[in-house]
């Protein structure tokens, strides 16, 4: 597997970013041996039917608005030169990332207090918002609509601070990266978790406040999926245990059934900015999908 940028600034014409892409793997694929890749993938952050790979809605990419991507890809790729004619997988940014973390990160080892590989990983990829999915079993669980996993909009605070969905106190409003900066008086999260792990007091329980928040929603989640694994990602957990450690702590104080069960697991993501491209390429070879769709040629021998 690889990946390759292509150095265009935005996505704000997708069609011109579909040529490009096509354009440049022909060229990559010119020196492969054989020229022919066994699949091939795009994530990014939208709303993506799983079907066929439409662009339903994405609040903060326009050009993603109601597209047929994965439609345009394949008509791209089909017009340049040489032997690419597979459709690849679209994917949901943080469900690519899920299923890389899933199979490859965080949750490709046994967990201690399991004694075991993880059979349900919950991800939470919290930047400008909060993204997520459900690994289950090592498959990706993307719900009726590819709706799944949009664990941002929880509400955890009526009285809480508006939502760009048009709620209030949604749990992204509370631990993304605008919310930790706010509370610490800053312009920028990065700002805060430098200053926090060189030992900015301020900073720090800025970060720990954050991390009792993320806490709160943890236990809903675990209320409503039990998984053995949190894995949480994106920006702000560059935070590592100023954040993990409070959220551990408040998950464990809220956890439904505390008296007679163990807390899952929280853990930081492993593969970064890796993990998106990692998933989208690893989400080719999902059997399902294959079986579901023609156009994709023969199943490949590699793991769903
Ligand atoms: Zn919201």
């Amino acid at each position: 597997m690889g990946h390759r940028s292509l150095g265009l600034s935005d996505a704000a014409d997708l069609d011109q970013l579909c040529a490009a892409t096509a354009q440049r793997m022909a060229a990559e694929l010119a020196h492969c041996i054989p020229p022919v890749p066994m699949g091939w993938g795009v994530a990014a952050a939208a709303w993506i039917r799983p079907d066929d790979g439409h662009s339903v809605f994405s609040p903060h990419l326009t050009a993603w608005r109601d597209h047929p991507v994965r439609a345009a890809l394949t008509t791209a790729v089909t017009s340049q030169p040489g032997p690419l004619r597979t459709a690849p997988a679209v994917a949901n940014d943080a469900d690519a990332a899920a299923w890389a973390e899933a199979r490859l990160g965080a949750g490709a080892d046994p967990l201690p207090q399991l004694g075991d590989m993880p059979r349900r990983l919950v991800f939470v990829a919290i930047g400008t918002g909060i993204g997520g999915a459900l690994i289950r079993d090592g498959v990706l669980e993307t719900g009726a609509h590819g709706m799944a996993g949009e664990y941002g909009h929880m509400t955890l605070d009526p009285s809480g601070p508006p939502c760009a969905c048009g709620g209030a106190g949604c749990w992204e409003t509370l631990v993304s990266a605008s919310a930790l900066a706010h509370r610490a008086g800053r312009t920028s999260a990065r700002s805060v978790l430098d200053d926090a792990l060189a030992g900015d007091r301020r900073c720090e329980e800025a970060l720990v406040e954050t991390g009792r928040w993320l806490g709160r929603g943890l236990s809903v989640l675990t209320a409503a999926l039990d998984p053995d694994l949190l894995v949480i990602g994106g920006g702000v957990s560059v935070g590592g245990e100023l954040l993990l450690g409070p959220a551990r702590t408040e998950l464990e104080r809220l956890l439904p059934g505390r008296r007679h069960r163990s807390a899952p697991a929280v853990v930081g993501a492993r593969l970064g900015n890796d993990a998106g491209w990692l998933g989208a390429a690893g989400l080719a070879f999902r059997p399902e999908r294959r079986r579901r769709d023609p156009d994709l040629g023969d199943p490949s021998p590699a793991e769903g």
